[in-house]
């Protein structure tokens, strides 16, 4: 038997089959209008003064290698987090993170859960791995759907990821559902709480996240700075597992991978969280401000414990986004279920609150 032989290098097959990340792009101008991008969940404050200063001190040595142990910022993710330093996992952004686990845990051909739609990384991490995907359909509330996510496990599945707050929908998970779920999942299969928004969540009944991994060592806990803590452009997240779990994660890491800037930064903000405590209190109340003015214009969307909401306006998906970036408005649409925005600066909610008005107003 002969094997067709390709006339040059070619990539893996799963590159072409697999979806391509989107950025969320900036808004082209419109004449007389400030343009405001609120598709990528970006923090829309800028750096805190006492963050700059240290990442420029730290500007000077950029011609050293950082510490590849990350030792200073794990330290101050143990002061803040109280729990020990083998169980920190620090990676670029927690995609970065989430691309070690599964890397970590996944031989080809074995299955990782999700809800779906969830974040947009999933697919294409679980796929680069050589993993195969099973996205299990959200509820018709725009949930997640434990019990069908539970039932989805097979003698394959090594990873769940479970999205809470779920990017892009907002919604959370309960603390007694996961704490349920886990009954339900085998000892050997580790689940993923994707914590991004962690910050934003004002629910007194969303998990204890920390908690749940001190009982169930099959967990993992990934949190970001890109977020609350509006380093994004850095490059920055790390995961909370059991010391078995994060040494394998810190073997799957890029070498080196977290840079000088982003330690120190991140280190710097974990300092200063206070200061950006207040920003994140802001931005909740802004997004319960916006959420208010939805509701009171009859919009029927779930319940955002996110920096941002959720339009899930199906068919019509295209043409709000349209909408919105004819007011130099870039949201983020996705395919036919509906449309993320960000909740950003205020003149951007009010913007959004016109057009969501307007539509309403044409539409009934
Ligand atoms: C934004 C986001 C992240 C964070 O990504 P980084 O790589 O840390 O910037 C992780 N998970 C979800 C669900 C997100 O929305």
């Amino acid at each position: 038997m002969t094997v067709a032989v390709p006339d040059s290098p070619r990539p893996r097959g799963v590159l072409e089959r697999m979806p391509r990340y989107r950025p969320g792009l900036p808004p082209a101008p419109v004449p007389g209008l400030a343009a405001y991008k609120i598709s990528s969940n970006e923090n829309p404050y800028p750096p805190l003064p006492s963050v700059l200063e240290v990442v420029r001190e730290h500007a000077a040595g950029i011609n050293r290698y950082p510490d590849m142990g990350n030792t200073a910022l794990r330290d101050a993710i143990v002061e803040r987090l109280r729990v020990s330093a083998d169980m920190i996992a620090p990676g670029t952004g927690s995609v970065g993170v989430l691309g070690q686990i599964v890397v970590a845990m996944c031989d080809a051909g074995d299955e990782v859960v999700y809800a779906w739609r969830s974040f947009e990384a999933y697919p294409i991490v679980v796929a680069l791995a050589g993993a195969e995907a099973v996205a299990v359909p959200l509820t018709a509330d725009h949930r997640h759907d434990l019990a069908a996510m539970a039932a989805a496990i097979t003698d394959r599945t090594r990873v769940v990821l479970v999205c809470t707050p779920n990017n892009p929908t907002g919604t959370i998970v309960t603390d007694a559902e996961i704490r349920d779920f886990l009954t339900t999942v085998p000892a050997h299969v580790l689940v993923v709480i994707d914590e991004a928004y962690v910050e934003f969540v004002t629910e007194p009944d969303a998990p204890d996240s920390l908690a749940i991994l001190r009982d169930h060592p099959n967990v993992v806990v990934l949190r970001t700075f890109s977020k609350a803590y509006g380093l994004a452009g850095l490059r920055v997240g790390y995961a909370v597992a059991h010391p078995e779990i994060a040494e394998a994660l810190r073997m799957t890491a890029t070498p080196f991978g977290v840079n000088v800037l982003a330690q120190a930064a991140a280190v710097a903000s974990l300092a200063a969280y206070d200061e950006l405590d207040v920003r994140v209190k802001e931005l909740v109340a802004e997004r319960g401000r916006v959420e208010e003015a939805l509701a009171d214009q009859g919009w029927d969307l779930p319940p955002s414990q996110a920096n941002f909401v959720w339009f899930p306006l199906g068919e019509d998906t295209p043409a709000f986004a349209a909408a919105c970036e004819e007011q130099a408005l870039t949201v983020r649409p996705y395919a036919v279920d509906g449309v993320r925005a960000t909740i950003g600066e205020p003149e951007a909610s009010d913007r959004l609150l016109q057009i969501a008005a307007a539509w309403r107003a044409a539409r009934g």
